[in-house]
């Protein structure tokens, strides 16, 4: 029987489970709380490791994270294999991103051309060079850029494995929902419920729905193409995400939304841009339709940090759309934290204390 915990982990998705690993391993007594391990956004979740082609206008300490954290992957990737014996299906073949129709391709140079300017490495390429890398694309597309340090992990990999690790590690999982934090009682307590930190801590996260198609290669056999494909097809935005299994994951629709309902037009928008793009794909056998919910924040990026006001609770919440790339460096920066009382400066963008200071106009 556990004695008081050093360390009490409020959620077991990827976050708080690679919090519990890597607390786990530095010899704290480690408690992780779910009633659903793994159920959250992470259950649906691409599995993009995107730092380049999620690098938006506006959002560039988010940006610099998203590196950091995806240069940690590899060797995370490594780590977590030999601590659980499994392996999380971490794939470097590169993602592509193309436009389909010429207003596609303005849209995504605009992009690159920032993504260009901040010294990512993303390189547009030819049609012919596109082709010869990705043949399964339609002769339509009109042209593209290859971002070959955004690679790809199996989110249902990789939560089983995290589960293992902290478990082997000697973290204890109990099935209970925390209501109050007050209930909780241990030397830390940290937040990493995703969407349900905001009830728990009054912080600003809302659910961001998003619908997500998983498609199967017919006979089993693999995809034609290797690379995560982003597109941009007569305006939708998607992503195709192939694996070694014969699975390609289509995603996603951004709704301002928090039910999970598969919507008719929701799987039409998906389906039609990820065809227009790749034809074969309308060959595949459709073996699922899932909705979930990415932990928003009001700036897009996660909140990690003291909880203000509430000495002995952290959060780690608000990943959003990043949630897989981020885990490693949020795993790490919270655990320093922990271990050593002191914060990382790369936390400085990102603590809770940042909402309700923004100005006002008098
Ligand atoms: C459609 C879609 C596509 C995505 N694609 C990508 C991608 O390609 N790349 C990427 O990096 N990210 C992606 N994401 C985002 C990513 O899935 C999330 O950011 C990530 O799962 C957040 O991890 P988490 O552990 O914080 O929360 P979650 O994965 O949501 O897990 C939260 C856990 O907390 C538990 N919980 C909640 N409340 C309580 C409570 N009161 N008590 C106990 N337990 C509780 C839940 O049961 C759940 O198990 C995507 C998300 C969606 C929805």
């Amino acid at each position: 029987m556990l004695t008081r915990p050093d360390v009490a982990i409020v959620g077991a998705g990827p976050v708080g489970l690679a919090i519990a690993w890597r607390c786990a391993s530095r010899g704290l007594r480690v408690t992780v709380h779910d009633p659903a391990p793994g159920s959250g956004a992470s259950h649906v979740a691409a599995g993009m490791l995107s730092p380049v082609a999620e690098a938006y206008f506006g959002e560039h300490a988010l940006t610099g994270l998203l590196a950091e954290s995806a240069t940690r992957w590899p060797r995370f990737a490594a780590d977590l294999a030999d601590a659980a014996g499994a392996d999380v299906g971490y794939r470097a073949d590169g993602t592509l991103v193309v436009g389909l129709t010429a207003d596609d391709l303005a849209e995504a140079r605009r992009l690159w051309s920032y993504q260009q300017g901040l010294g990512l490495p993303i390189t547009p390429l030819r049609p012919s060079e596109l082709r010869d890398r990705e043949p399964a694309l339609a002769p339509r597309v009109r042209g593209g850029a290859v971002a070959p340090g955004d690679h790809q992990v199996d989110p249902r990999r990789l939560v089983p494995a995290l589960r293992a690790a902290a478990e082997r590690a000697g973290a204890v999982l109990r099935p209970d929902r925390v209501g109050p934090l007050s209930e909780v009682d241990a030397g830390v307590t940290v937040v990493a419920a995703g969407c349900g930190a905001a009830a728990l801590t009054g912080l600003p996260v809302r659910p961001v729905k998003g619908q997500v198609l998983r498609l199967r290669a017919p006979g089993r056999g693999a995809p034609d193409f290797r690379h995560v494909i982003r597109g941009y097809a007569d305006g939708e935005s998607i992503y195709l995400v192939p694996r070694d299994g014969g699975e390609v994951v289509v995603g996603a629709t951004v709704e301002e939304r928090a039910d999970t309902e598969v919507t008719a037009g929701g799987v039409l928008r998906l389906l039609r841009a990820a065809v227009d793009l790749v034809p074969e794909l309308a060959e595949y056998d459709l073996v699922e339709a899932m909705a979930g919910l990415r932990p928003g924040t009001p700036d897009n990026a996660p909140i990690i940090g003291p909880l203000p006001g509430r000495p002995g609770v952290l959060v780690a919440t608000g990943h959003h759309r990043h949630g897989i790339v981020l885990t490693p460096v949020t795993a790490d920066l919270v655990t320093e934290l922990i271990v050593t009382g002191e914060p990382d400066p790369l936390l400085a963008p990102f603590t809770p204390d940042r909402f309700g200071k923004e100005p006002t106009w008098n």
